[in-house]
């Protein structure tokens, strides 16, 4: 996709710092962390958003989760770490490339997860 961020990444025309790559997979640094560590991975190739994700995409999304676990002993964080996908802009989804967050690195015990239990209707 021409005017996609992470496509751009992907094909080094956007600079990020890298973590992994694989023929299938990428993983860098987020350019704004929400955690101490927390490192994007995603398909090189192009899908929207999980809500479009196909049966033919079951194999990159399971790999991506392989990677997630191996770049989370690469940064130290194998003991503790959330995996994240936001899907839709109601969920915080910002850039239309899927990937993965995958956040840790806290000290003692990671923030309480956003669920607003209280305005659930
Ligand atoms: P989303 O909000 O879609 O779930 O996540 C998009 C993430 O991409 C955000 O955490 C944001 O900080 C990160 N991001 C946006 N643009 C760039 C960029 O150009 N480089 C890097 N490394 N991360 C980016
Ligand atoms: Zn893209």
């Amino acid at each position: 996709m021409a005017d996609c961020i992470f496509c751009k990444i992907v094909k080094g025309e956007i600079p990020s710092k890298k973590v992994y790559e694989d023929k299938n997979v990428l993983a860098f640094y987020d350019i704004n962390p929400a955690a101490p560590v927390h490192i994007l991975i995603i398909p090189r190739r192009h899908i929207k958003s999980l809500s479009e994700a196909k049966e033919k995409d079951k194999d990159i999304l399971g790999e991506a989760q392989v990677v997630a676990a191996k770049v989370a002993k690469k940064a130290g964080i194998a003991d503790a770490f959330r995996l994240l996908i936001a899907s839709g802009s109601k969920a915080g989804q910002s850039v239309y490339h899927l990937h993965y967050h995958l956040i840790g690195g806290w000290g003692k015990k990671a923030p309480k997860m956003e669920v607003e239990q209280d305005k659930f209707p």
